[in-house]
Formats: C-alpha cells, sequence, structure tokens
C-alpha cells in the first residue's frame, strides 16, 4: 500500500492523563469496529459509543441478512431444478415468520461475537447514542462528557427518503428484514443496489413486485450490457420495472377482509400509472449520519449532502477528529469502511502509515444470477483510452440443459487495445460475486488479456469462457 505522509496527531502529542482515552469511535459498525480493535491492538486506550446494535448497518440491517434472504430466495429454483435432475419432492411450502427468526438468531449470534471481539481487544463500549463537545470531547446521551486525544467519526448512513406525499406509509431497507408477512404485492421505488436485490429475493419468495425507476434502466452506473442482461431477466421472472416514472404518490387504500390486516396502498406515479401495493420500499440511496452530530460547532466541515469531508488520511477540517465509511461517502460498501478504519488506526496509532487505494474496488449486486463488477465499464473505458477492446460471451450453463433454464450468462471483458491490460470485467451469473472477488486479483495485479488467454481453463465451467472470448 502506498505510505501516507500524514502527520501524526497521536504521536506528536505525548500521552497525557488529562484525556479519558487516546481514541474515542462514534459508531459500531463496520469502519468503527475495525478501526477500535486496530487501535487497541496497538496499545491505544479506546472507547467506542454505539447508539444501536454493535456490527452496524452490514452485520444488523444490510449485508448479512440480505445475503440470508437472498439464499433462502434461491431455494425456491432449486426444488424445482432439482425434479429436473431426478429427485421427487414432496410440494415444497415457505414460511416467512421462520426465515425472519433465522435470520434474528444468527445476527444475535454475530452481535455476540463483535461484542466479544470488542472487549477482548480491551475496547471498552458504552451503549449510548455519542455527538462532538469540542475538538476533544465526545458528549454521551446520560449527560457525560469524555475526553479523548482522537475522535473518529463512523456513523454511517441511513436510508434517503425523498420528500413525497404518503412517503410515512413506505418502508426500508432497515425494516423490509422484520415485516410480519411476506407482501403479496411489493412495490419499490429506485433503480440501484437495494431496489434490485430486493425485487429478486422478494420475487423468488413469491412477491408480486414493481420496480419503479426514473431513468432508462436499473442500475445506473454499471455497464450497459449488465444493466440490459439483469433487466431483461428480471422481466422474464415476472417483475415489472417502469421505466422513466417515480413514485409520486401513496395513500393508504382499503382495509381487506376484517381489518386486521393493513391497509392496502394506493401508488401514484409521475406517468400517471397507478398500482395496488401491501408493501412499498423506499430505496432512493442513503445520507450519511452527521445530523445532530455537533459537527457545526466544532468545525467539521461537510459537503452539500452532508457527508464529513475528509482527506486521503480521513481527517477531517478538525485535525484531532477523523471520519472512515459511509458518514464520508466515498466509496459505501464494507469492505471499503473496514480498510478505511484500519488504515487509520495503522497510522495513528500504529506508527505504519498508509493510504486506501480507492482503484479497481470490486462489487457485487446480490441478484439471481449476480452482478459481479470491477474495473471500468465501457463507456468509462472509451472515455479514457484512445482504443478499447471489448469481449464478449454469452454463455448457457451446463445445466440449463437438462433444467431447460433459459437464463444466460453474460461475462465481459474490458481491454486497452494499446497495452492489452485488462481494464474492467462485468459478470452476470450464478457466483459471479465469488468470480468477480478473484478476478479483481488479476485487474489488481495488472494481468493482460494475453495473461487470461495462456491461463489453463477448468473445464466444465462456465468462467472458462474468460480465457477464450475472441
Ligand atoms: P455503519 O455500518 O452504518 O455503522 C454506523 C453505526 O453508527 C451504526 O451502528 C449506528 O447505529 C451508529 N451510530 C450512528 N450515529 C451514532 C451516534 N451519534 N452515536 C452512537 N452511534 C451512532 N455493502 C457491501 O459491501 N456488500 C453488501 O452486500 C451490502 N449490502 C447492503 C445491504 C443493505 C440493505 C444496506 C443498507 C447496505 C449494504 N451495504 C453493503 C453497505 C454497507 O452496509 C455499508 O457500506 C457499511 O455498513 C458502512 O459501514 P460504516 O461503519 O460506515 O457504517
Ligand atoms: P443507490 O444509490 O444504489 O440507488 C438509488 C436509486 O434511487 C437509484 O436508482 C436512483 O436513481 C434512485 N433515486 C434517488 N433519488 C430519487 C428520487 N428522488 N426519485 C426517484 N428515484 C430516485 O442506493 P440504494 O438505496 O439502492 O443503496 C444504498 C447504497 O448502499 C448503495 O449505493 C451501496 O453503496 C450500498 N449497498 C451495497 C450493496 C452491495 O454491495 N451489494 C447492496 C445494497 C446497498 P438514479 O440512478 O437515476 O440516480
Amino acid at each position: 500500500m502506498p505510505s501516507s505522509s500524514a502527520e501524526n496527531p497521536a504521536s506528536r502529542e505525548a500521552p497525557s492523563l488529562k484525556f479519558d482515552a487516546d481514541l474515542f469511535v462514534i459508531g459500531g459498525g463496520s469502519g468503527g469496529i475495525r478501526a477500535a480493535r486496530v487501535a487497541a491492538s496497538h496499545g491505544a486506550r479506546v472507547m467506542l459509543a454505539e447508539e444501536s446494535r454493535l456490527g452496524g448497518t452490514c452485520v444488523i440491517r444490510g449485508c448479512v441478512p440480505k445475503k440470508l434472504f437472498v439464499y433462502a430466495s434461491r431455494f425456491g429454483d432449486a426444488l424445482d431444478e432439482a425434479a429436473d435432475f431426478g429427485w421427487k419432492i414432496s410440494p415444497p411450502s415457505f414460511e416467512w415468520p421462520s426465515l425472519v427468526a433465522a435470520k434474528d438468531k444468527e445476527i444475535a449470534r454475530l452481535e455476540g461475537l463483535y461484542a466479544q471481539g470488542q472487549s477482548k481487544a480491551g475496547v471498552e463500549v458504552v451503549h449510548s447514542r455519542a455527538m462532538l463537545e469540542d475538538a476533544h470531547t465526545v458528549r454521551l446521551a446520560d449527560g457525560r462528557s469524555v475526553r479523548a486525544r482522537i475522535i473518529l467519526i463512523a456513523t454511517g448512513a441511513k436510508p434517503e427518503l425523498p420528500p413525497f406525499e404518503g412517503m410515512e406509509l413506505g418502508i426500508t431497507s432497515d425494516t423490509a428484514f422484520d415485516l410480519k408477512v411476506l407482501p403479496r404485492r411489493l412495490v419499490i421505488g429506485g433503480a440501484g443496489y437495494i431496489a434490485v436485490e430486493f425485487a429478486g429475493l422478494f420475487a423468488a419468495l413469491g412477491s408480486d413486485v414493481t420496480i419503479v425507476c426514473r431513468g432508462s434502466n436499473v442500475l445506473r452506473g454499471f455497464d450497459e450490457d449488465v444493466r440490459q442482461a439483469i433487466a431483461a431477466s428480471y422481466t422474464n421472472r415476472g417483475i415489472k420495472i417502469l421505466l422513466g416514472d417515480s413514485i409520486k404518490r401513496l395513500a393508504s387504500g382499503k382495509v381487506d377482509g376484517d381489518g386486521q390486516k393493513p391497509a392496502t396502498i394506493d401508488v401514484v406515479t409521475e406517468q400517471g400509472a397507478r398500482l395496488k401495493a401491501d408493501q412499498v420500499l423506499l430505496a432512493f440511496g442513503r445520507t450519511p449520519n452527521t445530523i445532530g452530530l455537533g459537527l457545526d460547532r466544532v468545525g467539521v466541515k461537510t459537503d452539500e449532502k452532508g457527508a464529513i469531508i475528509v482527506d486521503a488520511n480521513s481527517r477531517t477540517s478538525v485535525p484531532s477528529i477523523f471520519a472512515v465509511g459511509d458518514v464520508s461517502n466515498q466509496v459505501n460498501l464494507t469492505p471499503v469502511a473496514i480498510r478505511e478504519g484500519h488504515a487509520f488506526a495503522d497510522s495513528v496509532f500504529g506508527g505504519k502509515p498508509w493510504q486506501v487505494d480507492y482503484a479497481n474496488v470490486p462489487t457485487a449486486v446480490f441478484s439471481s444470477p449476480e452482478i459481479g463488477t470491477v474495473g471500468l465499464t465501457e463507456l468509462e473505458a472509451r472515455a479514457e483510452y484512445a482504443v478499447v477492446d471489448v469481449y464478449k460471451a454469452r454463455v448457457r450453463p451446463l445445466a440449463a440443459g437438462v433444467t431447460r433454464d433459459c437464463e444466460i450468462a453474460l461475462l465481459k471483458l474490458v481491454v486497452d487495445g494499446e497495452s492489452d491490460r485488462i481494464l474492467g470485467v462485468h459478470l452476470f451469473a450464478e457466483d459471479a460475486s465469488e468470480l468477480i472477488q478473484v478476478l479483481s486479483i488479476a485487474l489488481e495485479s495488472g494481468a493482460t488479456r494475453a495473461d487470461f488467454m495462456s491461463t489453463m481453463a477448468v473445464h466444465p465451467t462456465f468462467a472458462e469462457e474468460l480465457l477464450a472470448m475472441q
């Protein structure tokens, strides 16, 4: 990793008893937890405040529950396909409350592990909301003040809610995993990561899903071929996508039956569509958790979205205050928050300064099949490089010969035509998230297409096509 020329305020100041802690971390999510543990391992006296549950968005209401629900959603297809391979299965049925309970149990277990990890590392965890009082002081909800030499803000983000009439009738990803019943009809506003992942998993579990997308296709920013592939696949699976439209108004509709069930929600879109839904998921992006933190009072600068402005060393405009993760709105993914927290702790407390490299961050969308992507899209590459070569393969997985599944995998390489270096890899395929993790090593190591071509294939796989595309 490139080394940093960051000044190290922690090492410049002599240890002093005027501080209650060397480091106070606000927020016990992906970034905060890693920073606290690593700083403690470097000998720092660390305190961490978490106002909700240890683990943060990823563990409690994000990546982890999402992936568990995605696993659950795939069994329906797998059971159908099993029959094609000779399995006799009596009509299967699915119970939503059992899935929610299984998820709750696993999340509680993970939360416990995080608490143990912090305590083992010697981090003092305070279950409280915290805010800044001055450049070295944190105020807890009970009025107690804690003085720390360094403060790290790792408060993450929360769902963005564009103000339209009836918005309060909608749910967000924060509560979608805890619904009492599986919605029969789900309308989703927004067409990014959350919309696409939730649409896929709810549809596979049995909901009738409509995505309302203001753009020309879902997943703006992803490679065009991948966007088209997933939109076609979802449409094939019966997921409706309203393009060039957005939600205008929600209204409480009729109460079904005996009045015990929640009312239907009437959805009106800007283009005049009228939909009926049992739940409406609002997935319009996320906004940094900075309100009420006392940033203005202390002089921590934010941008127009409320995100904390940081330099390459995660330092804010106040030298003793740093920020990592979604609250600084750089690349809002768990591994990035973790790495920022780690780099901060090594640099400020470990005497080993380094900075996070944001080039080639791989990412996946956990649809079924999945999207895996790393590096430049074709459009980005064409804007930056003089000669761009593109290699694409559309592959029918071997099992589809038996199951007659019509899903086609898409593999795409974007290559610098002059140097032969791979600039981007884009996949829409089963296990694309796993594949892209490995392919990102090739990209990071500067692999060329010739390197791919000279690599021996594994057969029979669909990934072998990556080595043979002409
Ligand atoms: P968080 O994990 O959000 O942690 C912030 C913590 O601070 C929270 O626990 C909060 O309660 C606490 N807090 C806030 N304010 C205060 C305060 N004043 N005092 C005390 N505590 C406070 N990323 C991936 O890489 N892969 C995925 O598959 C993925 N799936 C996702 C699915 C969903 C539905 C969502 C919403 C996000 C997903 N993400 C995923 C993104 C990922 O969860 C975030 O990028 C990551 O959690 C950011 O970590 P963080 O430490 O910045 O913040
Ligand atoms: P995204 O930024 O991915 O998508 C937001 C969507 O909402 C876009 O389609 C956007 O449209 C649309 N939108 C925003 N404002 C409006 C509006 N006023 N009216 C209509 N549509 C609007 O956010 P998500 O909420 O889906 O996810 C938040 C973040 O969490 C992600 O960006 C990602 O960083 C992280 N995440 C990561 C996951 C993963 O790694 N697998 C999974 C889930 C979340 P447009 O494109 O036109 O701007």
